[in-house]
């Protein structure tokens, strides 16, 4: 069996990490779809679909993971093309696993089975919420694998953000 789990990943959290152990110990493998590839440089996507790739495939790595392909597709703000157009672009998959209701619609009209896994500590294990702490110097780390931290120490993450901020109030 073959699943998708799709998400923008700004950042990849603890979250989504726990989620794709759980579908990777059950199906043959796991589709990871980064949406909205082409964002980044942007206080709400700050990250580039080439970071994002990186943060998850190491996170999944260091824990021994290594039954997934990850797919960065763009977006076509076309809701009814959508789904063909991720189909375009990714392997074949059986099942899918989401929480977004947009998304759950989208795929189920096209005749697939979609899951709603179970969200982990949503309050905080959220990608809103650990950009507001990095733009808060409060501890963000802890909300993310270490590989995510590693990353975003190495592209100069967080003064990258600093720097949006300021340019978005000029
Ligand atoms: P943002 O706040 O930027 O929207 P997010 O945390 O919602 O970030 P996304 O990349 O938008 O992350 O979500 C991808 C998928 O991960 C969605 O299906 C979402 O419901 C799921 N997800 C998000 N947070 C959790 C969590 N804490 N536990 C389990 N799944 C989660
Ligand atoms: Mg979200």
């Amino acid at each position: 069996m073959r699943a998708l789990y799709i998400g923008r990943f700004q950042p990849y959290h603890l979250g989504h990490h726990a989620v794709i152990k759980e579908i990777a110990s059950e199906a043959d493998e796991v589709i990871i779809v980064i949406g909205s590839a082409q964002r980044s440089h942007e206080l709400e996507n700050p990250f580039t679909a080439g970071e994002r790739y990186l943060m998850i495939s190491k996170s999944l790595r260091d824990d021994g993971i290594s039954n997934f392909y990850i797919v960065p597709i763009l977006d076509v703000n076309w809701n009814a093309v959508w789904v063909s157009h991720v189909e375009s672009l990714m392997p074949p998959v059986d099942e899918v696993f989401t929480n977004n209701p947009l998304i759950e619609r989208l795929f189920e009209e096209r005749g697939y089975e979609v899951h709603a896994p179970l969200l982990f500590n949503r309050k905080e294990y959220s990608g809103r919420e650990i950009r507001r702490r990095m733009l808060n110097n409060e501890n963000w780390a802890i909300l993310v694998p270490e590989a995510v931290t590693e990353v975003i120490k190495e592209i100069d993450g967080l003064r990258r953000m600093e720097n949006l901020r300021r340019s978005d109030r000029q």
